[in-house]
């Protein structure tokens, strides 16, 4: 469903992704790792058409995308986003933060959406808070509301970049338990960064490594985790225990 053919991303001088190859099929979990400043995030945010690149193509489901062109945004619905700071709407109920997108975005009828959005609410246990407001959640909670928010899109991928991240310990559980059941039950098709080394072992098919900007390997996720390719991944791996 995902390809991207000889990615090259700059911001003004510094050149921070190098001739990036790879995709992704459906149903397909792919967690990417690497060092910090490797350039993780960046390419997050090129797959979801919300940084510029200057060479190279993503095709997302035949088509490609470009940010500078029109048909982005409406590509992008079909690409759901999570990261670190889970930027909820401050002033909008947990209810009205997830309507936004379909109501406003997907002009969908108000009633269809709400229901649909109680239903995900319920799903991740929050059902009980649709009436709340951001502040009166705890950050684990936050981070439902946004997968919650991104799941009411219907997107065909995800990606979540360092979601728990910010989180105290005991609220990182309850949010990996739903990317997990996403992968598992609902087979959702995703790209996952991550710091969290035994979760990404056991959700994804596949690793990229990435090492100042560039993949250094590909690897199926039972051999990256147990015997990887190359020394600087061995390295990090070591460091990750
Ligand atoms: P981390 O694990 O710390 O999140 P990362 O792998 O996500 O790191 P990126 O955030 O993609 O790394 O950053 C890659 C490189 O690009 C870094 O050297 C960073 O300083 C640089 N960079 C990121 N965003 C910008 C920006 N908006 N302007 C200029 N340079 C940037
Ligand atoms: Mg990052």
């Amino acid at each position: 469903v995902l390809q991207v053919e000889h990615l090259e991303k700059s911001y003004q001088k510094k050149h921070v992704l190098h001739d990036i190859n790879f995709s992704v099929a459906q149903g397909e979990v792919v967690t990417l790792l690497g060092p910090s400043g490797s350039g993780k995030s960046t390419l997050i945010r090129c797959l979801n058409g919300l940084e510029v690149y200057q060479k190279g193509t993503i095709t997302f489901e035949g088509q490609k995308i470009i940010p500078t062109e029109k048909n982005w945004q409406q590509i992008r619905q079909k690409i759901g986003m999570v990261f670190q700071s889970y930027d909820l709407f401050p002033n909008l109920t947990v209810m009205d933060n997830i309507l936004l997108g379909p109501t406003k975005v997907q002009k969908k009828d108000k009633a269809t959406a709400r229901s649909e959005a109680l239903a995900l609410l319920k799903s991740v246990e929050l059902d009980d808070y649709a009436n709340a407001y951001p502040r009166e959640l705890s950050g684990g909670q936050k981070q439902r509301v946004a997968i919650v928010r991104a799941l009411a899109l219907h997107p065909d991928f995800m990606l979540f970049d360092e979601v728990t991240a910010s989180l105290d310990p005991e609220m990182v559980r309850g949010v990996l338990t739903i990317i997990e059941n996403l992968a598992n039950r609902d087979n959702m098709t995703m790209i996952v960064v991550t710091h969290e080394m035994n979760f990404a072992k056991q959700i994804a098919d596949r690793v990229l490594f990435l090492q100042d900007g560039r993949i250094l390997e590909q690897t199926p996720s039972e051999q990256f985790f147990t015997a990887p390719q190359t020394d600087r991944a061995k390295v990090f791996l070591d460091s990750m225990d």
